[in-house]
């Protein structure tokens, strides 16, 4: 298993941030958004469908570097000592086997790996 327990909250990471790295970080995060949504609908543009998904790479690289220079995101703190990754709290529950939504909270996998149904994988093969 790769997925650690435990994950990054960025409520608290936000915290720990001053007020001008908030400001700076919030306005390129509201850039990814608005360049997400352009992605998401606009598929069938493909000028500005393709524009938008490379503005959500490099503005998400301009946070990491943000990050770096104000050495606010502890990114050894990303990886556990056993060898897990810490993922955002936002994705939501994850199935520590394969990565996919894992409904069920009491289970640290989803039901393909616990062997109560068909692998998120094998079903995207039979498309
Ligand atoms: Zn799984």
């Amino acid at each position: 298993m790769s997925i650690s327990d435990r994950r990054f909250v960025g409520e608290f990471a936000w915290a720990l941030l001053d007020r001008e790295a908030q400001d700076r970080i919030g306005a390129i995060a509201m850039e990814i958004a608005a360049a997400r949504y352009v992605a998401d609908v606009a598929v069938c543009d493909m000028a500005a469908h393709r524009a938008a998904v490379e503005a959500c790479e490099k503005l998400g690289d301009d946070i990491l570097l943000e990050l770096a220079a104000l050495d606010e995101l502890d990114t050894n703190r990303l990886l556990e000592p056993n060898g897990t990754w810490r993922l955002p709290a936002g994705a939501g529950p994850l199935c520590r086997e394969c990565g996919g939504e894992a409904p069920h909270r009491s289970r640290p996998t989803c039901d393909a790996c616990a062997g109560v149904g068909r692998s998120p994988l094998m079903l995207g093969e039979a498309r």
